[in-house]
């Protein structure tokens, strides 16, 4: 019985990474928000003060998990590209700052690819960077300024000595981070 409720809800993770490619929520007409891959819009709907702010992953299976988000919503998916570079910049740095503070210099950051995004809404995963997952796919770059906005590519980011790991090329990449 679990087994099958577990694939069932599969099922459903998949209709929703299919569906969010033609996802045509607009937050000024809160019906259409009500789409189970818009829910971090309804989230940023919440937010009183407007910049980037933080959410405990909801999955009770990441219980290790934050999310950094900006206050402000994109059409559609809410692609990471698509927002200015000031703003990339302040989510990024903010997103730092905060597993800073969480994980000590074990901080990680995670944002997927367009092909295996599952809520519209822009968001960086935040966690613990678990250990072996180096890989050579990476840029060195000085600060959040620096880090690159590829289109079709998830990036994760980690800290490497005073500098930052960027690694691209990757659609999944929020399995880096420890749940
Ligand atoms: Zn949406
Ligand atoms: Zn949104
Ligand atoms: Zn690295």
């Amino acid at each position: 019985m679990y087994a099958s409720g577990a694939v069932g809800a599969l099922c459903l993770l998949a209709v929703s990474a299919f569906s969010q490619a033609v996802c045509e929520c607009n937050p000024a007409d809160p019906a259409t928000l009500e789409a189970r891959q818009c829910s971090l819009c309804t989230e940023a709907e919440k937010q009183v003060s407007r910049g980037v702010f933080f959410l405990k992953d909801s999955s009770p299976r990441k219980p290790n998990r934050w999310l950094a988000l900006p206050s402000g919503h994109l059409p559609g998916q809410h692609h990471l590209h698509e927002l200015s570079a000031h703003e990339r910049t302040a989510l990024w740095t903010a997103a730092i700052a905060k597993a800073k503070e969480l994980w000590g210099e074990e901080w990680g950051l995670a944002y997927n690819g367009p092909k295996v995004r599952t809520q519209c809404h822009t968001h960086i995963h935040m966690g613990k960077l678990l250990r072996m997952v180096e890989t050579r796919n990476f840029i060195t770059v000085s600060g959040p300024a620096q880090i690159p906005a590829p289109e079709n590519e998830g990036i994760w980011v980690h800290p490497a000595g005073n500098k930052l790991h960027v690694h691209l090329g990757e659609q999944t990449t929020e399995t880096v981070l420890m749940r």
